[in-house]
């Protein structure tokens, strides 16, 4: 996928405060907007790449891992559902949308309240899921899928007509989509604004349909997509891959592509966050002397060195050896817990030696078994 620069796409410099992003956004977006563009079918192109340009600049905790990072995972993924909870449709995802495309419209006089335009049509989302092993959401993957979209009908260009050519001009809105008409209510007369019945919005009038999509502009086609996973992904996250979903059924953007991550579960390994956790069960005698034991990890195999006299439910810590934390370089811990094993069964000869072992070391070496043994003599005096 090719990395963007979102700031030249807004024509702002890289040090531009919050206010000169969002006057460059609203701007562009006028200028753009495919309400406006009907004779320019690459608006829509801009439109769509202004907004996403937005999205992430005009959001304090994007911008900054963008430009910490670049591109890299931020750009095309940059979105993931966490405010506003699961799959949502329509356009006005992103906080602070709202107000701004409701400016817009006001100021060409159009409808105020959805944010959208009706002459402004998106494709449909497109919604799957990915599994994924938990090496893959530590270290990040690239995931090939394979989807079925509609999709803009190239032999036309998306125009329904045979060529991109065989159209004219719609008489009745003169091209622009939408007419006005006149109501009287007790009110009197006011004007309205519509969209166009006679070509749905779209300000053409087709001579001759495009025979591969029989005039509708748009095929289903079945396609493979590669998905970029970054790192530190976890559960049920979406990427949302913009524009990659349905092309729209008449002049507008592209829907999405929502991919919901599932993490396979991990035979030895257990994610909590970023960090890794394993339970370990030493011989007890392992605690009391030491030792050495394979373990793996994230990384492959680690030789853990276990200090003599260890307690049973110590946790210990591997720095860095858990997973990439999202958009940063560093990475979580591995927590081990080390429990002691009893063995299974004893015969007569250890059990004898046991004893005698237990014999030479004094209760006062155990001080949280003695401190026990004292407060529970105080507690039940009381
Ligand atoms: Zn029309
Ligand atoms: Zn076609």
């Amino acid at each position: 996928m090719a990395s963007k620069d979102y700031y030249s796409i807004l024509g702002v410099d890289k040090n531009a405060s919050d206010d000169e992003i969002k006057s460059a956004y609203r701007k562009l977006a006028k200028k753009y907007h495919p309400d406006l563009n009907k004779d320019n079918p690459s608006a829509a192109e801009k439109f769509k790449e202004v907004n996403e340009a937005y999205e992430v600049l005009g959001d304090k905790q994007k911008r900054s891992n963008y430009d910490q990072f670049g591109s890299a995972d931020g750009a095309n993924f940059s979105d993931f559902f966490g405010g506003n909870g699961g799959f949502s449709g329509g356009f006005r995802t992103g906080g602070g949308f709202g107000d701004i495309f409701d400016d817009i419209f006001s100021a060409f006089g159009g409808r105020s309240g959805s944010g959208m335009g009706s002459g402004m049509v998106r494709g449909e989302d497109i919604n799957v899921t990915l599994n994924i092993s938990l090496k893959e959401s530590a270290f990040g993957t690239s995931k090939d899928i394979r989807i079925s979209k509609l999709e803009q009908c190239p032999h036309c260009n998306g125009t329904g007509a045979k060529n991109g050519t065989e159209f004219e001009t719609c008489g009745d809105c003169k091209g622009a989509g939408r007419v006005r008409f006149q109501q009287n209510t007790i009110f009197g007369t006011t004007i309205r604004e519509g969209l166009c019945n006679t070509c749905r919005g779209t300000g053409k009038k087709i001579r001759e349909k495009c025979p591969e999509c029989m005039g509708k502009g748009y095929t289903k086609v079945t396609k493979t997509v590669t998905v970029k996973v970054p790192a530190g992904i976890d559960n049920e996250q979406v990427l949302r891959m913009r524009g990659e979903g349905n092309a729209p059924t008449q002049s507008g953007i592209s829907g999405d592509l929502n991919v919901k991550i599932l993490l396979d579960k991990d035979k030895m390994l257990t994610r909590n966050g970023f960090d890794i956790s394993l339970t370990l069960y030493v011989p007890f005698t392992m605690l009391l002397l030491g030792g050495k034991v394979e373990i793996p990890t994230l990384d492959g195999p680690y030789t853990l060195d276990i200090k003599e006299l260890t307690q049973s439910g110590t946790v210990m810590r591997l720095k860095g050896k858990g997973v990439t934390e999202l958009h940063k370089n560093s990475r979580g811990d591995m927590l081990v817990t080390l429990k002691s094993e009893a063995p299974g069964k004893m015969d007569k000869i250890v059990k004898e030696k046991i004893q005698e072992l237990s014999e030479t070391i004094k209760d006062s070496n155990y001080s949280k078994y003695t401190n026990f043994v004292e407060n529970t003599k105080k507690y039940n005096e009381q």
